[in-house]
């Protein structure tokens, strides 16, 4: 962990832009203009505790790119989280807006806690406190935060209803990700795991295997893993292991996906704890070995760096699809392309979550709501048309989906930059 801990992700982040500028052979001005954040923003909160303390918690909030449109970008409540965490995240929002083509620019925030510790009142202390201390960032055309790690619906509500009675209108537009009842859209909840399943239907079929029956292991069981492995089990495929932070589950013949939800349902926090006492499957000794087993395709459904050049040898799955940001470095990157793994690379993969937060917007600013079959439709039309056009990319190029996904994008922001001129 602590070698894990040592990798900066906005190192990496940078790194995978230099391969793919370079074969754009992009000038030092083009560069300049589309490669680091535009603004960051640090704050320290001050939080009531039930206890009647005061308790000071460090937020941030990173606008990496407004030249396509308002920044865009979830907000991530961990213990761990640095500003450089952040940075890279706002930076692949920027690509993977571009990516899908939805008129944004990226963004992040992410505020230093361990929601598990924190009480329901102090959480919405909390979360009204980063929103209202970043109230002039956010608005529905400048700034559009959503949700991301142990973030959810409701933290979305509170901070919606703080920004509303500041500015003392309904303006559901300045965040997505919100419940049906509060301006949400049908389908955002499972939008990020749903394109990556449009996704990875697109690629098992352009490998030849039949996703019918195969074999998956996924890392993660928060909002992307576990709607993965519902979806993917309704299509057909056998999910042979899941993980989250109590541990990783295995059975070869496939897991019982319902007793999953149930037990996460069961416990507080939503947990896989005693999972294993539930249905027939082993807890593997070191969840991490998740990402070596034999499986057609892996999903890594968690957090950055799970797959380094320590581990990515032993990664044996024909398919990576990252429906979490950054969970490959760009060294492990290199393993795996050597050992011929096709990745569908984050900044597409997991483009679904963006792409449906983006009909949230839209429809919001129209107060009119659509169907969900007409999200899906929608969403399935753009996440398909993303990949094939990222895989054409790839070929004409002669490099891997995630090299191919940042030329194509970082073509589009610079064209808009250069469009736009000095002052975006
Ligand atoms: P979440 O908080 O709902 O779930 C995170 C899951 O990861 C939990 O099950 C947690 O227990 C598990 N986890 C944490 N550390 C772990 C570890 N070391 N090993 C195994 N499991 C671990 O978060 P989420 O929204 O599902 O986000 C997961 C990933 O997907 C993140 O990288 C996020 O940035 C990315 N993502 C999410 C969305 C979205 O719409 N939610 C959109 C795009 C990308």
């Amino acid at each position: 962990m602590s070698f894990l801990k040592q990798i900066n992700p906005f190192e990496s982040a940078l790194k995978q832009f230099d391969k793919a500028a370079s074969i754009l052979k992009l000038s030092k001005s083009q560069i300049a203009m589309i490669k680091v954040p535009r603004r960051i923003t640090e704050v320290n909160l001050p939080v009531r505790m039930d206890d009647g303390s005061i308790q000071i918690f460090q937020g941030f909030r990173v606008q990496h790119s407004i030249v396509r449109g308002p920044a865009k970008g979830g907000i991530r409540f961990h213990p761990d989280v640095t500003v450089d965490e952040v940075k890279a995240l706002a930076f692949w929002m920027t690509y993977k807006c571009a990516v899908v083509g939805v008129p944004f620019g990226g963004g992040k925030g992410g505020v230093v806690c361990n929601p598990a510790e924190l009480s329901r009142a102090e959480l919405e202390n909390l979360s009204r406190r980063y929103f209202a201390e970043m109230s002039d960032l956010f608005s529905p055309d400048s700034d559009i935060p959503a949700p991301d790690v142990n973030t959810n619906p409701q933290i979305m509500s509170w901070m919606f209803d703080t920004y509303s009675m500041h500015k003392k209108q309904y303006l559901p537009g300045v965040i997505t990700g919100k419940p049906l009842e509060l301006g949400g859209s049908a389908g955002r909840s499972e939008a990020t795991a749903q394109g990556m399943v449009f996704c990875v239907e697109e690629a098992t079929e352009h490998l030849g295997i039949d996703l019918k029956n195969a074999s998956i292991a996924i890392q993660g069981f928060g909002n992307a893993g576990s709607f993965a492995a519902s979806l993917l089990r309704a299509d057909g495929a056998k999910i042979v292991a899941i993980s989250d932070v109590s541990g990783a589950y295995y059975n070869p013949k496939g897991l019982d996906i319902e007793a999953a939800f149930e037990t996460c349902r069961s416990n507080k926090n939503w947990v896989l704890k005693g999972y294993e006492n539930k249905t027939s499957c082993e807890k593997l000794d070191d969840p991490m070995k998740l990402l070596e087993l034999d499986v057609d395709i892996l999903i890594p459904a968690a957090l950055e760096n799970q797959i380094t050049e320590e581990n990515a040898d032993q990664v044996k799955a024909k398919i990576v699809a990252e429906c979490a940001n950054g969970p490959v470095t760009p060294e492990a990157d290199d393993i795996l392309d050597k050992n011929n793994i096709f990745i569908i690379p984050d900044i597409l993969c997991n483009a679904g979550g963006v792409t449906v937060s983006y009909l949230e917007w839209v429809q919001n600013r129209m107060g009119y709501y659509w169907e969900k079959e007409r999200i899906n439709q929608d969403l399935e039309h753009i996440m398909k048309k993303s990949f094939d056009q990222v895989l054409e990319t790839a070929q004409i190029n002669n490099v891997n989906m995630r090299i191919a996904a940042f030329i194509f994008s970082i073509e589009r922001v610079t064209k808009a930059a250069e469009l736009r001129g000095l002052y975006a």
